[in-house]
C-alpha cells in the first residue's frame, strides 16, 4: 500500500511530465513546422479554411518570407505553397507560417 506522500510525489510526476509535453507540442506549433510535416503525412495540401489563411499579412509575417512559398512571375504575382492548395499571394499568411533564414 502507497503512503499518502508516495501518491502525492507520483501525481506531481504525472502532472510535470504532461506539462512538459503540453509544451513541447505547443513550442513545435508555434514554430509552424507541426502541420506541415502532417501535411507531407498525408501526401496532400491543406484547405485555406484548415489553415486560417488570410489575404492579409500578419504583423511582418507574410507569404512572400515564408520558407513554404513558390513565388509567381512577378513579386507582386500569386504564387503557391506546398502546405496550402490554390494561389497563394505574396502578402497572405496562415498559422503554417514559417520564416525564411
Ligand atoms: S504563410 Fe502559409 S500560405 Fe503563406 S507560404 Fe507560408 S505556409 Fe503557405
Amino acid at each position: 500500500m502507497k503512503k499518502p506522500i508516495d501518491q502525492f510525489n507520483a501525481s506531481r510526476r504525472t502532472l510535470i511530465k504532461r506539462g512538459v509535453t503540453a509544451a513541447a507540442v505547443g513550442a513545435v506549433a508555434a514554430t509552424g513546422l507541426l502541420k506541415p510535416s502532417l501535411v507531407r503525412a498525408q501526401g496532400t495540401k491543406s484547405s485555406k479554411a484548415t489553415m486560417m489563411y488570410q489575404s492579409t499579412p500578419h504583423g511582418k509575417d507574410e507569404c512572400a518570407n515564408c520558407i513554404h512559398f513558390a513565388a509567381g512571375k512577378t513579386a507582386a504575382a500569386d504564387g503557391t505553397c506546398n502546405v496550402v492548395e490554390g494561389s497563394i499571394a505574396p502578402h497572405a499568411w496562415c498559422v503554417a507560417y514559417a520564416p525564411k533564414g
